[in-house]
């Protein structure tokens, strides 16, 4: 089944890549012992990865500690490459709630011994998105709240005022290394109280003026 897309109010966007940033929130990097990086740092998640609202997350039999992120997405309007920090919003079609979910005991693992996070962080179903919503709606991205419930109860609740490297520094900064094409979704790090779910849990994240994306954790079969 092919989920490579994102739903806008104009139709859907192909989604060639998912760039994920690491530790963007201070309070993240130190509930988890790390430091902030100098400058965005981030890693791939397959487009294979995208499930939509009211779909499910398949919990694969090679984790036992599956982990959920929930994030600002900024979804690319138009190719771009070594674009400027100044002119970098004129790329940005608008935003999207994504859902970093993580198989951490596979991404510890891979990080104690040196590998890369692809497969702890890229499996099918890993990366949730809402539908977009245009850049016109969101009167600034750096003052939302993130909410992030797991069975109705709040697990992650910040502001993206908090976030270290801000979004068109991020667009910038990815550009200047990799092409950003249109449909391209950047998520730009989680905020604190990142939790556990397991089969059977609902997962509901919000971002006030963005959108919302509720989705189920089911075992595999
Ligand atoms: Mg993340």
């Amino acid at each position: 089944m092919d989920t490579t897309w994102i739903e806008t109010p104009s139709g859907r966007l192909n989604v060639g890549k998912i760039l994920c940033l690491v530790r963007n929130y201070r309070a993240h990097a130190e509930e988890f012992g790390e430091e902030v990086p100098p400058e965005p740092t981030f890693f791939l998640k397959p487009p294979t990865s995208i499930v939509h609202d009211g779909e499910e997350v398949i919990v694969p039999d090679t984790t036992s500690d599956l982990q959920v992120e929930a994030e600002l997405g900024v979804v690319i309007g138009a190719t771009t490459k070594e674009v400027s920090v100044e002119s970098s919003y004129d790329y940005v079609f608008g935003y999207c709630v994504v859902l970093d979910i993580t198989a951490r005991d596979l991404q510890r693992k891979a990080m104690k011994e040196g590998l890369p996070w692809t497969l702890s962080k890229g499996m099918d179903t890993f990366a949730p998105l809402s539908n977009a919503t245009p850049k016109e709606e969101v009167a600034d991205p750096h003052a939302l709240e993130i909410l992030l419930k797991v069975n109705g109860k709040p697990k992650q609740r910040a502001r993206t005022a908090q976030m270290i490297q801000k979004v068109p520094a991020v667009v910038a900064s990815i550009s200047s290394h990799m092409t950003l094409m249109k449909g391209d979704v950047i998520a730009t790090g989680t905020p604190a109280g990142v939790p556990k779910v397991r089969a059977g849990d609902e997962l509901e994240a919000e971002i006030e003026q963005v959108g919302r994306i509720t989705v189920r954790v089911e075992g595999a079969s």
